[in-house]
């Protein structure tokens, strides 16, 4: 958006607009796979206060919800379900990949944990840590906010593009 600070008009595009609107009202699925979700329960509470940023209303439905945390290992009896789950959420979405499990298998290096969610799903973000804290997924929200007000986060990623990882645990 630009504009003269005592102007009475502010000029934008509607992608701007849409961006700016998407960026500041992220709606997370209720979605705990593992003891990462946990800290992620902990996001919402006065401590750290997700509201801050706009992404306090965890949905019950995917219908209702465009970020899925993925937090906590994924088993290979799981990925019918949180693919059912990624498909169901309204377009735009994104995905956070939150923690060592759910990022690349953590400690579980065995037939039964997928080696990274990645595998499965897109993922725009990650957050590494065993478990991140709630201020580390706090910063990836803040970069998936920033990668969205860019038009860099998923959909308009160059296809050798990375996703970044940001936040590790102190
Ligand atoms: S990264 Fe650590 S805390 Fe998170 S699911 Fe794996 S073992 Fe649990």
């Amino acid at each position: 958006m630009s504009g003269e600070a005592n102007s009475p008009f502010v000029l934008t595009t509607v992608d701007q607009m849409t961006r700016w609107a998407q960026r500041n009202s992220l709606w997370p699925l209720t979605m705990g796979l593992a003891c990462c979700a946990i800290e992620m329960m902990a996001l919402v509470t006065p401590r750290f206060d997700a509201a801050r940023f706009g992404a306090e209303v965890f949905r019950g439905s995917p219908r209702q919800a465009d970020l899925m945390i993925v937090s906590g290992r994924v088993c290979h009896k799981m990925v019918p379900v949180v693919r059912q789950l990624y498909e169901q959420m309204a377009e735009p979405k994104w995905v956070m990949s939150m923690g060592a499990c759910a990022s690349s298998g953590g400690t579980f290096n065995n037939y039964a944990v997928v080696q990274g969610v990645d595998q499965v799903l897109p993922v725009d973000v990650y957050v590494p840590g065993c478990p991140p804290t709630p201020e580390a997924v706090l910063q990836a929200l803040v970069a998936l906010q920033e990668r969205i007000a860019s038009g860099a986060a998923r959909g308009a990623l160059p296809a050798n593009a990375r996703p970044q990882a940001v936040g590790a645990r102190a």
